[in-house]
């Protein structure tokens, strides 16, 4: 069987090596698992997935692809309380957008519970398992420090036949919540503090999204995880570094089922991804979508793949970026600037160019005949010619963009300005002859210029030459659209170890000027039939994702994925690293 990618798969723009293929490779040439590859990605549905995940999912997707393996979306529901059914639809379709498919291993940790439960008592029969009655707090009193030992719990030497009676009464409903709970009986003077008895079922009266009202007692997610990779005959259990030291905890509870076969699972940690000027934690993000700070999971300045996607990201770009990231033993963090890059990469290969003005200063031309409209033919993507043309209507009254006029240009402006002429992008050259201000206020409001007939396409018969090119909106022929610019939504690198360094809210470092709105922009007209998520190139502006589109000329509105340069970056240098 040929198990090499396809040519347009999403494996194919790998290629790299790194720690975790290696461990592969040789697992693969000793043998270990006939090698096979295995891999799945365990989220948690409390929430939705961020960019911190994707890495995960193009890791383990990536993976098995790569080797011709399969990867399992198992979601790990263990704690109900948190979960909810629009989590598992989003984050299934936040994977599939992506670019990833499980196709028929959608599994759930829930769908192993009678399994786990039947293990559990298997430990309990072999004396290594104990229902313990002592309350949450008197146990986390008694785990001891990373220093000091724990102290063994009155319950641990209760007989194993009463324990397995305890744990069937516990199941049965007889006890109330958080009355007793299942602890396996390893050792509360282990070093690694994972290893003190941790618990393994507690009672709570929650209804389960995939299991309803079936059970009071639910696993942790430490008893469950290891267990269901080994169910699924994982090979490669790839997570994040802080489970480096459950590693041990998963390695005790398979020794003590005699687990085999299947071959038990490899676990292979890596650092997580951590990009500045957010935060990732599902706990906050969710803070700020309750308290309304942003307008929900999906708002564009959201690290979250569905808040991304809103704001214009394409999933080619967030796998280059997740590949070009790599994997690593040590934590650090990723510039945004980064992430922003590869959106550019991919953008400038496929988003159309079109014209759309901001801020709208009107032009009217006056040599120009008051009749007359050319349509002016203009290329969508010098990048791919495959693109084709559209026509641009043209005419006496134009908009072009307010910050490309000046009344008193300062040295190297070479915009327009009283006199001054400059070429209108795809078509004319145009001077200016007269400004023309509200009385009152003092303000610009539209400017008398005239124009070139010979300069049509570019140049003139006499090679006069201009500094400036500018982009316009013919007037009579321009839809009104809304546009939002979004800046990082925190204004510091390290919103959450700042806040905790100066004993502040995180909260505090959110950015008043993450989002600017700006109306009654004029679009192109081409503009008017364009569908919820394209995402075109503003020319000199970046680049916009449609995010509303009723057809009506006001319900037009563009989210800015990315402005065309990293200005962050030129600030940053002109600042000397200080910002
Ligand atoms: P929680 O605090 O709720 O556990 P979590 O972000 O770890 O949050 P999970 O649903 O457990 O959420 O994550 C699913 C998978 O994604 C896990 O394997 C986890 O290791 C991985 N993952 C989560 N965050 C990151 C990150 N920032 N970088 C890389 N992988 C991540
Ligand atoms: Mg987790």
């Amino acid at each position: 069987m040929d198990t090499r990618p396809a040519e347009d798969s999403p494996a194919r723009e790998s290629g790299s090596s790194d720690f975790i293929r290696s461990i592969i490779d040789s697992d693969n040439q000793n043998g270990t698992y006939q090698g096979r590859v295995h891999t799945r990605f365990p989220p948690e549905p409390n929430g939705y997935l961020h960019i911190g995940h994707a890495k995960s999912i193009v890791l383990n997707f990536g993976i098995a692809e790569e080797y011709g393996g399969k990867c399992n979306l198992r979601f790990d529901d263990t704690n109900p309380e948190k979960e909810e059914l629009e989590y598992i639809e989003s984050i299934q379709q936040d994977v599939r957008w992506l670019g990833f498919d499980w196709e028929d291993r959608l599994y759930y940790a829930s769908d192993y519970f009678e399994q786990l439960y039947q293990f559990a008592e298997r430990l309990t029969a072999k004396g290594l398992a104990y229902v313990d009655e002592l309350s949450a707090d008197q146990i986390r009193e008694t785990r001891g420090t990373p220093t000091q030992a724990g102290t063994d719990s009155p319950y641990r030497e209760r007989p194993i036949a009463e324990n397995l009676d305890l744990l069937r009464r516990m199941r049965d409903g007889e006890f109330a919540d958080g009355s007793r709970v299942l602890r396996a009986r390893i050792d509360m003077a282990a070093a690694n503090i994972n290893l003190r008895d941790p618990i393994m079922y507690r009672i709570r009266r929650v209804h389960h999204p995939n299991t309803g009202d079936s059970w009071c007692i639910y696993p942790t997610y430490d008893w469950a995880h290891g267990q269901s990779d080994w169910i699924e005959g994982i090979t490669h259990s790839i997570c994040t570094l802080e489970f480096e030291n459950h590693r041990p905890l998963y390695d005790w509870f398979l020794d003590a089922l005699e687990a085999t076969p299947p071959k038990r699972p490899r676990q292979i940690e890596f650092a997580r991804l951590n990009l500045g000027y957010t935060v990732m934690s599902k706990r906050r993000l969710l803070e700020l979508v309750r308290e309304g700070r942003v307008s929900g999971w999906d708002d564009p300045r959201m690290p979250t793949i569905c808040g991304m996607r809103r704001r214009g990201y394409t999933p080619e770009a967030i796998r280059s970026f997740c590949r070009a990231v790599g994997v690593s033993k040590t934590n650090s963090q990723i510039d945004l600037a980064m992430l922003e890059f590869h959106l550019r990469e991919d953008l400038n290969k496929r988003a159309p160019r079109v014209m759309a003005v901001l801020d709208p200063l009107k032009v009217v031309i006056e040599n120009y005949p008051e009749a007359q409209v050319e349509q002016i033919e203009a290329q969508n993507n010098p990048e791919d010619p495959a693109a084709g043309n559209r026509t641009l209507p043209f005419s006496r009254e134009i908009y072009i963009e307010r910050e490309d006029f000046r009344e008193d240009p300062p040295k190297k402006f070479f915009r327009l300005a009283p006199g001054r002429e400059v070429r209108l992008k795809h078509s004319y050259y145009i001077t200016c002859n007269e400004v023309i201000k509200d009385p009152s206020s003092g303000e610009v409001i539209e400017l008398r210029c005239s124009y070139d007939p010979q300069s049509r396409g570019g140049s003139t018969p006499d090679g006069r030459k201009v500094k400036g090119t500018l982009h316009w909106v013919s007037a009579p022929h321009a839809v009104e659209a809304e546009v939002r610019l979004y800046d990082r939504l925190f204004s510091v690198a390290n919103p959450s170890d700042d806040a905790q360094r100066e004993g502040v809210d995180y909260r505090t470092y959110l950015n008043p000027e993450s989002l600017r709105i700006m109306q009654s922009c004029k679009v192109e007209p081409s503009l008017r039939e364009a569908t919820v998520g394209t995402t075109f190139q503003f020319l000199r502006h970046g680049y916009f994702c449609v995010d509303l589109q009723d057809g009506s000329a006001a319900n037009l509105v563009f989210n800015r994925a990315v402005s065309l340069r990293d200005s962050w970056a030129k600030i940053e240098r002109a600042e000397g690293g200080q910002r």
